[in-house]
C-alpha cells in the first residue's frame, strides 16, 4: 500500500527510487544476502525485521522487487518500505537514504540506466547461493510454535464494537458509508489499535481472526502503516474470501494486493474480490483459493502498476493456473494501484 506517495514532496520521486533500486542492492547493503537462500526468482530466509528464526519466514521476489514476512512481524513492501523499517525512519526519509546510497544522492538526475534490477537479476542467475547457514541458535519453543507449527489463526474471542465509521481518512480514501459498513471498518480509539483504522479479517469460514490497523495517513517517524496482531499469520488467510465465495461461481474472482484495492473494487461493483495482503502468494493462500474453486473458473489478477509489478503477476499467475483460468488485468498508464481509480475507471478496466 503506497497511498502516502501522493503526499510526495517534489524532491523525492518515490516511483523512480522504486524503479531504480533493486531489492538485492538493498539486501546487500545490509549484508543480508548470505542469510537468504535463492530459488529461482525468490529468496527466503529468517526475517531480518523481527529477527526471527524461521528459515523461510522472510521472502523476497526479485522480479517484483518486494519482500514479505510470513512470520511474526508480517511486514512487507518495496525497497523503500524495507529501509524505512530497518532504519526506523518514515517513507520519505527512507527514499532519501536510497537516493543517497544508490542514485548519486539526487533523484532529479535521470536514471542513467533503466532498471538496475534487470542487470542484477542477470548476474544473479549465474550465481547459485549456498544454502542458508544452519541456524546458530535453536529457536525458542515459543517461536517454533508461533512460526512453524501454527496452521491456523485462532478466531478472536472479542469484537470491536465502538469503531467510528465516519473518520475523515476513510472519506479521503474515497469509501462511502455502505462500503465502510460492509467491511466493518472504523477508527479505533482504545486498546492496541488505538489511533488506527481497524480492518476486520475473517478466515474462510467467516470467523473473525484479526484486526489489521491502518494508520490514518502518513504515519509518524518509525511507525508502520499497518499494525497486525502479534502471532497473526497473514499468509494463512485470503482477505474477503468468505464473502467472495457467496458470489456466483461463473463470475471471475478478482485477486488484488491490498485491503483498500479490495474496498475500491467492491464499491465499484466488482464484489467478488479478494486481497493477498501483500505482493506475493503463500502456499496456504494458494490452497485456500484452489479449495474455494473446486470446479475451476476464472481468476483476474489486478496488481500494482509498477515496472516490477508486471513481472510479479507472472509468478502468481503461474501458480493459480494450476486450477483456474488466469487473466492479468493492466491498470491504465500512470495509475499505480487499483484504489486510485474512480468507480467508472474500475468498470472500464474490467470491460
Ligand atoms: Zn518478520
Amino acid at each position: 500500500m503506497n497511498a502516502n506517495q501522493t503526499l510526495a514532496s517534489p524532491f523525492v520521486d518515490f516511483k523512480e527510487v522504486k524503479a531504480s533500486v533493486s531489492i538485492l542492492q538493498v539486501l546487500e547493503h545490509y549484508s543480508l544476502i548470505d542469510t537468504l537462500k535463492q530459488t529461482g526468482d525468490r529468496l527466503s530466509g529468517p526475517c531480518p525485521l523481527h529477527n526471527g528464526n524461521n528459515p523461510t519466514a522472510f521472502r523476497v521476489s526479485i522480479s517484483k522487487n518486494c519482500f514479505n514476512c510470513f512470520g511474526r512481524c508480517g511486514r512487507g513492501g518495496n525497497v523503500i518500505d524495507f529501509v524505512a523499517l530497518k532504519e526506523g525512519v518514515d517513507f520519505r526519509d527512507a527514499a532519501l537514504l536510497l537516493q543517497d546510497w544508490f542514485m548519486g544522492g539526487d533523484a532529479s538526475v535521470p536514471a542513467r540506466e533503466p532498471a538496475p534490477a534487470h542487470r542484477v537479476r542477470e548476474e544473479r542467475s549465474r550465481t547459485v547461493y549456498p544454502p542458508a547457514p544452519t541456524q546458530p541458535e535453536t529457536p525458542t519453543p515459543a517461536e517454533t510454535e508461533q512460526e512453524d507449527e501454527a496452521t491456523e489463526n485462532p478466531p478472536l474471542t472479542f469484537e470491536l464494537t465502538t469503531l467510528k465509521t465516519d473518520h475523515p481518512y476513510l472519506e479521503m480514501r474515497g469509501l462511502d458509508a455502505e462500503t465502510i459498513e460492509h467491511f466493518g471498518l472504523g477508527y479505533c480509539s482504545r486498546g492496541i489499535l488505538r489511533g488506527h483504522i481497524a480492518i476486520p479479517i475473517h478466515n474462510r469460514d467467516a470467523k473473525l481472526v484479526a484486526y489489521a490497523g491502518r494508520w490514518p495517513g502518513e504515519p509518524p517517524h518509525g511507525t508502520p502503516k499497518y499494525k497486525l496482531p502479534k502471532g497473526f499469520r497473514k499468509s494463512l488467510e485470503v482477505f474477503n474470501l468468505h464473502r467472495a465465495f457467496q458470489e456466483p461461481e461463473d463470475v471471475p474472482l478478482v485477486v488484488v494486493e491490498g485491503f483498500f484495492d479490495c474496498f475500491a473494487l467492491w464499491q465499484a461493483g466488482i464484489t467478488k474480490c479478494v486481497a493477498l495482503m501483500g505482493c506475493s502468494i503463500s502456499p496456504e493462500q494458494e490452497k485456500l483459493i484452489a479449495a474455494a474453486m473446486p470446479n475451476g473458473g476464472t481468476i483476474e489478477l489486478l496488481f500494482d502498476n509498477d515496472e516490477a509489478g508486471h513481472h510479479g503477476t507472472e509468478e502468481i499467475a503461474a501458480r493459480l493456473l494450476q486450477f483456474a483460468l488466469v487473466r492479468s488485468i493492466e491498470l491504465p498508464e500512470g495509475v499505480r494501484q487499483p484504489d486510485e481509480l474512480s468507480e467508472d475507471e474500475i468498470a472500464e478496466v474490467f470491460e
